[in-house]
């Protein structure tokens, strides 16, 4: 069996598609959804990240603000910037853009952001109300991950998804909206032991770990979903994820590339979440 690819690129341009017409409407009310976005350093994965959701945020017909600060910028004036943004009523969403320099406290920080604004999904209020159920703004990864489950058409009901990872902005988030879905769910990590027992029980795979073939075709229940959330590089230093593609796609039945799969998602989700953030402040 070769299995179904899930197109990250096509269904994003679908969910772009469908956020510029909603900004549009939003737009005729007299409202602009405007995100701002605030990137402290030189990092240049991050340079290139901010630029992205910039450039995503006004195809799509919303606004979008880059601040850029050194590296040595006192944490409390940041804190006091994310306030004078809080009050902001033109501004609908505040990220920070990830990772900060090591002399913020980086939970601080986040803590900062209103969670009415909270596009990325990171503060604990937007983690709380994923974990209860409560409307609020869910992490962009996992949320694009469930986006890709419902674009198949994927009944959760009952099926067991084996999610391997469990950081605070991927693998945690991703298992609590499976739940929420009635799925049955374990959550694996570093200290999990015989995780190819686990996984070949699963009806779902998330890989979101950060290494290369963490899962391979012998992990696999024949016909499983895999979504590999992870970004690495290959020998060739070509980008690549935790699964190893060619020999899983022979074995799953749906399965998402990397580039093309997660990642154009998670950019798409930014985008919902800062137009929900403007719909919802109107
Ligand atoms: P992270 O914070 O480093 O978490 C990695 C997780 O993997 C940890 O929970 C760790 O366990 C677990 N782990 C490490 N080695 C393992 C192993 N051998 N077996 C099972 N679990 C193992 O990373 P993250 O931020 O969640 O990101 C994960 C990956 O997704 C990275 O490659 C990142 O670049 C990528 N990512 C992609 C997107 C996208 O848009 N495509 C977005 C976000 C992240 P412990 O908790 O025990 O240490």
């Amino acid at each position: 069996m070769t299995a179904h690819t899930i197109d990250g690129n096509a269904l994003a341009r679908q969910i772009r598609d469908q956020v510029s017409h909603r900004t549009a409407a939003l737009k005729a009310r007299g409202i602009t959804p405007q995100l701002s976005i605030i990137l402290v350093g030189e990092d240049p994965a991050s340079q290139v990240y901010t630029r992205h959701k910039v450039n995503d945020s006004t195809e799509t017909g919303l606004g979008a603000t880059l601040e850029r600060y050194p590296a040595d910028l006192p944490e409390a004036q940041l804190l006091a910037r994310i306030e004078a943004l809080n009050g902001d009523p033109a501004v609908h969403g505040i990220l920070v853009q990830l990772p900060l320099p090591a002399h913020m406290d980086t939970h601080k920080v986040i803590a900062a952001i209103s969670p009415a604004k909270d596009v990325d999904g990171f503060h604990v209020a937007s983690a709380g109300a994923l974990m209860t159920g409560l409307p609020g703004f869910w992490p962009c990864t996992p949320h694009g991950c469930m986006k890709m489950l419902e674009s198949i058409g994927y009944d959760l009901k009952g099926r067991h998804a084996v999610v391997i990872g469990r950081s605070n902005i991927v693998g945690k988030p991703m298992a609590l909206m499976l739940l929420q879905k009635d799925a049955t769910v374990t959550v694996c990590h570093s200290r999990t032991q015989d995780l190819k027992a686990l996984t070949l029980q699963a009806d779902v795979i998330v890989a979101a770990v950060g290494k290369r073939n963490v899962l391979t075709a012998d992990m696999v229940k024949p016909g499983a979903v895999v979504i590999d959330v992870g970004m690495n590089r290959n020998d060739a230093g070509k980008l690549c994820g935790d699964v190893d593609y060619e020999g899983v796609r022979e074995v799953a039945g749906w399965i998402t590339p990397v580039p093309g799969g997660v990642g154009p998602m998670t950019r798409a989700m930014l985008l919902v979440n800062t137009l929900e953030a403007a719909e919802r402040s109107a």
